[in-house]
């Protein structure tokens, strides 16, 4: 299960209502910033988050809504000695701007007080662990060299606990080998393979997650079967042509990659306040019923699905 929260979801400029676009994806103590606009670390405190562990930022794209954040958030970072390092991603063009501002602006010759590592990212694996990776795929926008991320929990096998019953194999280190693959030999002297106690695999939880995009469809196979995709809708229809003009999505769009990609769930961000939302959800959900519509501090908790 991965847990979203959003930080900032208007496109462009913020509003009253809306921060500009960051979202944190977290998966049991790992947590992970997606852009950093202007305005996030206060969205941070007040969405609760907290600064902690927060070291691993993924950038989509360069577009200053998207990276200014970064300026205030290292400043306070490097007054602060609980975190230890500070991994941020994207790629070359995207960090070319991410160090003027960093280095030019920021530290201009001072040292950050703590590792800062700026990561260049291709499409394909970027981070792993032993219970999901993150892969990185391009997107079209506006000329940027964007990307997007899909986190993806490995499928796995449960444990059949009334299965472990039957054999009479006990709580404990015997059980944790099994969940992990490995075959034990209890102390009655009977060996137990992890299969006699281990279900049928089931896919992991995949969660995507798009920044600004024009032509979204080229998306389909990179987004297929998520358990939740979140992505812009910038516009409406009925400014279609400013759509493409600015390399952004339609909500209509949106929900397109959604169905056709056979998404379970569909969130949007990055809205312009000249629409309402409802006026959003409504173009959408016409299309692909389960979209949700993210405000700042909004929640989900992703799961894989249960077929
Ligand atoms: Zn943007
Ligand atoms: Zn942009």
């Amino acid at each position: 299960m991965f847990e979203l929260v959003f930080l900032g979801t208007s496109a462009s400029a913020p509003s009253i209502r809306r921060g500009l676009s960051s979202l944190v994806v977290m998966h049991d103590e790992y947590r992970f910033m997606v852009d950093c606009g202007e305005g996030t670390q206060r969205q941070i405190l007040r969405s609760g988050v907290g600064f902690k562990r927060l070291n691993h930022i993924l950038l989509t794209h360069g577009h200053l809504d998207h990276i200014l954040g970064l300026a205030g958030l290292l400043s306070t970072f490097m007054r602060w000695e609980a975190i230890e390092e500070v991994n941020i991603y994207g790629t070359q063009h995207t960090l070319d701007r991410v160090h003027d501002l960093l280095y030019g602006v920021v530290l201009r010759g001072q040292e950050p007080g703590m590792p800062l590592n700026l990561i260049e990212v291709r499409p394909g694996p970027i981070f792993r662990t032993n219970k999901f990776e993150i892969r990185a795929f391009p997107v079209d926008h506006r000329g940027s060299s964007s990307l997007g991320y899909v986190f993806e929990e490995f499928p796995h096998r449960p444990f059949l606990t009334d299965a472990a019953e039957r054999l009479d194999i006990p709580p404990g280190p015997w059980r944790k080998d099994l969940v992990q693959g490995k075959e034990i030999t209890l102390q009655d002297g009977r060996v137990i393979s992890p299969d006699m106690v281990l279900g049928e695999a089931r896919p992991g939880t995949k969660l995507s997650v798009v920044g600004d995009v024009g032509k979204p469809f080229k998306l389909i196979d990179y987004v297929r079967d998520s358990d939740a995709i979140v992505t812009e809708a910038t516009y409406l229809t009925e400014e279609l042509d400013m759509a493409e003009k600015f390399g952004h999505s339609t909500a209509e769009q949106s929900a397109q990659l959604a169905k056709q990609a056979n998404a379970k769930m569909l969130i949007l961000n990055h809205v312009s306040r000249r629409y309402r939302d409802d006026a959003i959800l409504a173009e959408a959900q016409a299309i692909f019923p389960n979209t949700h519509l993210a405000a700042d501090f909004d929640t989900f908790q992703i799961k894989a699905r249960e077929d």
